[in-house]
């Protein structure tokens, strides 16, 4: 590495970040769509409960999921079946809590303005509302026990006895001791430290080594759990149960806050299966699919499509996430602004706050990363899901 390649490494991510702090996005804004982007878990259930009642045909329920710091935190669900079940879509949202927000807000966009459009014949729909809504309500990605359910999930518990070297290496760098105070000289100056440790291991390394998911530090971020989380036996029953009268079933994880502000990726955990990867291809066609184990992305351990394929092995199975990106995370910049972020959420979460400032300012910058306040951004959302829904639910519908 040359002087000059190592200053615009460091230079780069802290312009950048200067520059993102002034910049104003432009773009159009639809009014009439922004009603579907709430302020809350308990306005986001409530809207998506009594659009399931107005649905024709449609069941819904609700699965409680305890807690002992809150009350009434439940994953809904809206089902419609087909009359000639062959064909299952089931589209998820809040795996990760804040990003039910906009998953939320996906999800009764098409129940809402396209359902009524596509195929009810042969396919049947399963939404699945809130899964981790402990941090849909608390604006965390994680649930109680500080677990990140897309590391938690899978057919048997080996998981947890896996070993994530990487992580261990950079531990310092991602769970820092102490209360948090954001005007530190530490996370003033962290683009630098994370740049020294991009040179030290490469970006691909440390980016595989943060976010595969880790089973050892249980304060730490993307910690995948000691054991599955209630979510499994909560939500595997009913997996199996509205998916048995069908020969296919294709996933729909929605999320936030991985990839291009504005974009949608479509970001499959790596794929081994030539059948799987041939129908993504044909189902996705025309869009650009990021399989974890291509360059910019990675791979995860216990991710949550992946396991539904796991548990339906009967099944013709098509996973996917959808990724609204959010800050550019692809990008060298981005990607140090996201982990910045993840950090001291967490490190304020277990060691508390040096100041109410320092606590607001952190929850501000969480929450524009997972649920982006900008209404050109949310536009941006709805006219994405409104374009690859009813083309993806038809290619789904016409595969053999
Ligand atoms: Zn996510």
């Amino acid at each position: 590495m040359n002087l000059s390649r190592l200053l615009s490494l460091i230079a780069f991510p802290i312009l950048a970040a200067i520059a993102s702090q002034c910049g104003g996005e432009t773009g159009a804004i639809d009014q009439d769509r922004m009603q579907y982007f709430k302020s809350t878990y308990d306005e986001s259930r409530a809207e998506f409960r009594s659009l399931c009642k107005g649905l024709k045909g449609a069941v819904g329920s609700s699965l409680a999921v305890a807690s002992t710091k809150e009350s009434d935190l439940t994953i809904d669900t809206c089902s419609v079946g087909a009359r000639v079940p062959q064909k299952l879509i089931i589209i998820t949202s809040g795996l990760h809590g804040i990003e039910g927000f906009t998953g939320s807000a996906v999800q009764r966009f098409w129940m809402k303005e396209l359902l009524s459009s596509v195929d009810h014949e042969r396919t049947g729909y399963l939404f699945i509302h809130a899964i981790n809504p402990f941090g849909f309500r608390l604006e965390r990605r994680v649930t109680e026990n500080n677990v990140d359910l897309n590391r938690n999930f899978d057919v048997t518990p080996a998981l947890f006895s896996s070993h994530n070297d990487g992580y261990v290496k950079i531990n310092e760098l991602l769970n820092p001791d102490g209360k948090l105070n954001i005007g530190s000289m530490g996370n003033r100056f962290f683009p630098v430290r994370a740049v020294y440790n991009i040179i030290k291991h490469s970006m691909r390394a440390l980016r595989q080594a943060a976010l595969q998911g880790q089973y050892e530090f249980p304060k730490g971020i993307y910690f995948g759990g000691s054991k599955f989380e209630q979510q499994k036996s909560l939500i595997e029953p009913l997996l199996v149960k509205e998916s048995a009268p069908y020969s296919y079933v294709m996933v729909v994880d929605l999320h936030t806050g991985y990839g291009e502000r504005g974009k949608l990726h479509f970001f499959p955990n790596a794929i081994k299966d030539a059948t799987i990867r041939k129908n993504i291809e044909t189902v996705y066609a025309g869009y650009q699919v990021d399989y974890g184990d291509t360059a910019d992305f990675y791979t995860t351990t216990g991710d949550f499509s992946e396991y539904v394929g796991k548990l339906l092995t009967a099944k013709k199975y098509i996973p996917m996430v959808f990724e609204y990106g959010t800050l550019d995370s692809q990008t060298t910049s981005g990607s140090i602004k996201s982990i910045h972020n993840m950090i001291v959420e967490n490190q304020g979460y277990w060691n508390g706050y040096e100041s109410e400032g320092d606590l607001n300012e952190v929850k501000h910058r969480f929450r524009e990363h997972f649920y982006p306040s900008s209404q050109v951004w949310r536009t941006k959302v709805i006219a994405i899901s409104a374009e690859v829904f009813p083309l993806v639910v038809d290619r789904f519908s016409k595969l053999q």
